[in-house]
This record gives C-alpha cells, structure tokens and sequence, in this order.
C-alpha cells in the first residue's frame, strides 16, 4: 500500500533533501511545489513583469511549462533550470509571486493533478492545509533559523550556487519566514493533523528513520 506524504515548513528546513531520501527508500515520487513557484518568479524577472501584476503573471502561466522530473530536475518550457532557481536573488522573489492568489490558484491545480495517485512526497507551504488536505501524513518539519542558514550556506556552496555571508542567509530566511507565515493567501502554517519534527539538533538521517516509522504507522492502521 502506498500513501502520500506532506510535508511543510519555513525555508531551509531540509524538506527537499529528507523528501528525496525518503522518496528513494520507499521508491516514492518527489514534488517540490517550491520549485514551481520558483520558475514564476524567474521567468516573470526575465521577462520583466511586475512581481505584483498579478493579470501579467497570470497570464505568463498560461503559456509556461513547468516539468519535475524523477531525478529531481526542474525544466521550464524546456530549459534545465535546476540550478538557476536556487539563486538567492530568486528566493525572496518566488515569496512574493507566491502571495498572489490567482497564481497559486495555478500551480496548486497543477500539483493537484500531479499527485491524483498514491505514492508522493510532496513538499512546500500548504500541502498538508491546501494542496492534499487528505495526504495520510502530514510532517510539518522546521528548525531554529541559525542551524537552517548553516545548512543552506553548505548546500549553495556544494552546488556552486553565489555563496553569501552567512548573517545574509539568516536575515533572508527569518524575513522570508516572516513573509510567508503572514500572507493573507494560505500562509505557512502547520496543519492541524501535522506531526512536528523540528530537527535543529537532528541529523538528516534521524529524521529520514522518524518519518519511516510514521509512514509503517500510517499504514499499518490503514490496514
Ligand atoms: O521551498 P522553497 O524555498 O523553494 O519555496 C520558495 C518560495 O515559494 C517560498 O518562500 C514560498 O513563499 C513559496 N511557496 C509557497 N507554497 C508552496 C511552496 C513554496 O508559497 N507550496
């Protein structure tokens, strides 16, 4: 029996990297809806729309193509952007696209009928409360702002991704937090039904080995 999995949380707080591991050990499909909200914004700062026209980006969306593969790159209208996403620059901007109603209304369609089956880690904002209110689990996973700018100043610098000071990261992300938490469209919160992991003093492995146990849980009870 195969469930779906959400998972949510502020930034950096290894969603994406313990989503991938466990979607790898159960042989699940993983979808960062992070991602899609990052290729809004990036395609809207290249082409020069308004962060704010939420009609322009809108309209932008009609025409875009965003693919997630398996192996976890990111494609828009068939250009690899795996990498360039990850820009800080594109972080705080993918926040702002992300308060406009109407383009969530867009992607949450998409990661609706992306994940009609069984057998998915979805990761973002509002899975748990929006997206797949019906997921069979739910982890809303944070940590201390310190230990998620310390992870994501590693990660940028293994992916080669422009380094920043790491007091920058910690700003970043709090004001992102921030941000996120007090949109008035589905802001991050953590659903009722979510389980809280916060892994500020866990390893990656700690938390891949609890959220397995919750899954056999899980389903042991649906059986
Ligand atoms: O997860 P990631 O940091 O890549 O997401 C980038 C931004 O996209 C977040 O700061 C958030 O504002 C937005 N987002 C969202 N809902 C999701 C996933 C991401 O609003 N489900």
């Amino acid at each position: 029996m195969k469930i779906n999995i959400a998972v949510d949380g502020p930034s950096a707080a290894g969603k994406s990297t313990i989503s991938k591991i466990v979607c790898n050990t159960l042989n699940y499909v993983h979808l960062d809806t992070g991602a899609m909200y990052r290729c809004t914004a990036y395609k809207a700062l290249k082409q020069g729309i308004s962060l704010e026209d939420e009609e322009a980006v809108c309209k932008m969306l009609e025409d875009t193509e965003i693919v997630l593969t398996p192996d976890g790159k990111v494609f828009l209208d068939q250009e690899d952007v795996s990498l360039a996403i990850r820009e800080d620059a594109v972080s705080m901007a993918a926040s702002n696209v992300s308060k406009l109603p109407k383009v969530r209304e867009d992607l949450v369609k998409r990661q609706q009928e992306m994940a009609k089956d069984k057998g998915f880690v979805m990761d973002g904002r509002d899975i748990g409360t929006v997206v797949l209110k019906d997921a069979e689990l739910k982890i809303y996973l944070t940590a201390s702002v310190e230990a998620r700018a310390l992870r994501r100043y590693k990660q940028n610098q293994e992916q080669g991704v422009t380094l920043q000071d790491i007091h920058v990261i910690e700003k970043e992300i709090a004001e992102r937090d921030y941000q996120d938490m007090h949109r008035e469209h589905s802001p991050l919160r953590q659903a009722e039904d979510a389980v809280v992991i916060d892994s500020s003093d866990m390893t990656i492995d700690e938390v891949v080995a609890e959220i397995l146990r919750l899954v056999d849980q899980v389903i042991e009870a649906n059986q």
